[in-house]
C-alpha cells in the first residue's frame, strides 16, 4: 500500500520552525521584508501572489505588492527593481512570472541584486548552487529535498531520474540531488525510451507539465515518486482517461470547469509506488514555504552585515 508524502504537513513544520527565527530578527533588527512585483492581471499569478502575501502575514514578515500595468516597458520595470534593490527594509524581491511579451524577462530577473534574490533564479544564485556555496536556492526543488529528507527517503547512492530540465525545476533539482550524492539521470522531450529510463529509478521526479503522462510503464514497483506537475484538465475525455469511471472527478469537472492533475497518473502512483506526493497537497505547498525560508535567511544575512547579533 503506497503512502503519501504530505506536503501540507511539512509546510506547517517549516512555518512553525521559521516563527522563532522571524521573532529574533524582529526583536533585534526589524521585520524581514519582501517586495512582490505582479505585472498585469493574470488571474493565476494573482492567486499565487495572494498566497505568498498571506503566508508572510502568518509569519510576521513584512510584504508589499507592486502592481504595474501589463503595458509596462522593460526600462520602467528595471527602474522599479533598482528602487527595491536600494531599499534597506527589503530583503527579498520577487518578480512574479510570466511577464508580458514586450518585457525582457531575463534582463529584469538579472537586475535583482543577488543578495535579494528570494527565488534563487539569478545567475549568481545558480552558480552558488552549482559549486555548493550558500545562497538562495530555487524554491520548488529545495522544497522537494526538504520533503524527502523529512520522510527519510534515502538519497545517498540512490538511482534518481528527473524528468524535465527547466531552469526553475528540473536543472536545479538535479544539481541538488548531486549534492546529496544521488546518481542522477535527467530526461527531457528528446529522451529515447523514457519509460525504460524511468523504470530504473528508486526515486522518480516528474516536472514536465504534461497531465498524467507517466504511468505504470514508468514506475518501478516500490519506487518513491515525486510529482511536481500542476496541470488543469478541462476535457471530459481527459478526465476519463486519467480517472476511468470516477464519478466524483466528473462531478468536479462539471462544477469547477477543470480538475488538477500532476504529470504522473495518480492511479499508477497509488498502485506501484512505496511513497508518492499527491496533487494537490504534495510539492505545491512547499514552494511557498521555501520562499519564506529564503526570505528569512536573506534577512538574517542582512542583519549580520549590519552588525546585529541574532543568537
Ligand atoms: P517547462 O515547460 O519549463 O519544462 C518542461 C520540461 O519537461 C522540459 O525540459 C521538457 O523538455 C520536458 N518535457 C516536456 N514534455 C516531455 C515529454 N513528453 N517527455 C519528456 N520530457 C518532457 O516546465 P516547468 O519546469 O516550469 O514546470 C514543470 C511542471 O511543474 C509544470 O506542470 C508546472 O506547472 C509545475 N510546477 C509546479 C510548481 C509547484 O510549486 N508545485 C512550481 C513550478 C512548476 P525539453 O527541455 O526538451 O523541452
Amino acid at each position: 500500500m503506497a503512502e503519501l508524502l504530505d506536503g501540507n504537513r511539512v509546510r506547517d513544520e517549516i512555518k512553525a520552525e521559521l516563527l522563532g527565527r522571524v521573532q529574533a530578527i524582529r526583536q533585534r533588527f526589524r521585520a524581514p521584508g519582501i517586495a512582490v512585483v505582479l505585472v498585469g492581471d493574470n488571474p493565476a499569478s494573482a492567486i499565487y501572489v495572494r498566497n505568498k502575501v498571506k503566508t508572510c502575514q502568518d509569519l510576521g514578515i513584512y510584504s508589499e505588492t507592486h502592481t504595474p500595468p501589463a503595458s509596462i516597458a522593460t526600462a520602467e520595470l528595471l527602474a522599479l527593481v533598482e528602487q527595491l534593490n536600494q531599499r534597506e527594509d527589503i530583503d527579498g524581491i520577487l518578480v512574479q512570472m510570466p511577464l508580458p511579451p514586450q518585457v525582457d524577462a531575463k534582463r529584469v530577473l538579472d537586475a535583482i541584486r543577488p543578495d535579494k534574490d528570494v527565488d534563487g533564479f539569478h545567475p549568481v544564485s545558480v552558480g552558488n548552487l552549482s559549486i555548493g556555496n550558500p545562497g538562495p536556492r530555487a524554491c520548488t526543488p529545495a522544497g522537494v529535498i526538504e520533503l524527502l529528507k523529512r520522510y527519510q527517503v534515502p538519497l545517498v547512492g540512490a538511482e534518481v531520474v528527473v524528468v524535465g530540465r527547466s531552469d526553475i525545476v528540473g536543472k536545479p533539482m538535479a544539481m541538488m540531488l548531486i549534492h546529496e550524492s544521488a546518481t542522477v539521470t535527467v530526461c527531457h522531450s528528446k529522451t529515447r525510451d523514457l519509460a525504460e529510463v524511468c523504470r530504473r529509478a528508486d526515486l522518480l521526479i516528474a516536472a514536465m507539465g504534461k497531465p498524467a503522462l507517466l504511468n505504470d510503464a514508468h514506475i518501478k514497483p516500490g519506487a518513491v515518486v515525486v510529482d511536481v506537475g500542476m496541470n488543469r484538465v478541462t476535457h471530459p475525455a481527459e478526465v476519463e482517461r486519467i480517472w476511468p469511471g470516477d464519478q466524483a472527478k466528473r462531478a468536479q469537472l462539471q462544477q469547477k470547469g477543470s480538475v488538477l492533475v500532476g504529470d504522473v497518473s495518480p492511479l499508477s502512483m497509488a498502485a506501484r509506488a512505496s511513497f508518492y506526493t499527491p496533487v494537490p497537497g504534495g510539492v505545491g505547498p512547499l514552494t511557498i514555504a521555501m520562499l519564506m525560508v529564503n526570505t528569512v535567511t536573506l534577512a538574517e544575512a542582512r542583519a549580520h552585515r549590519a552588525g546585529v547579533l541574532l543568537h
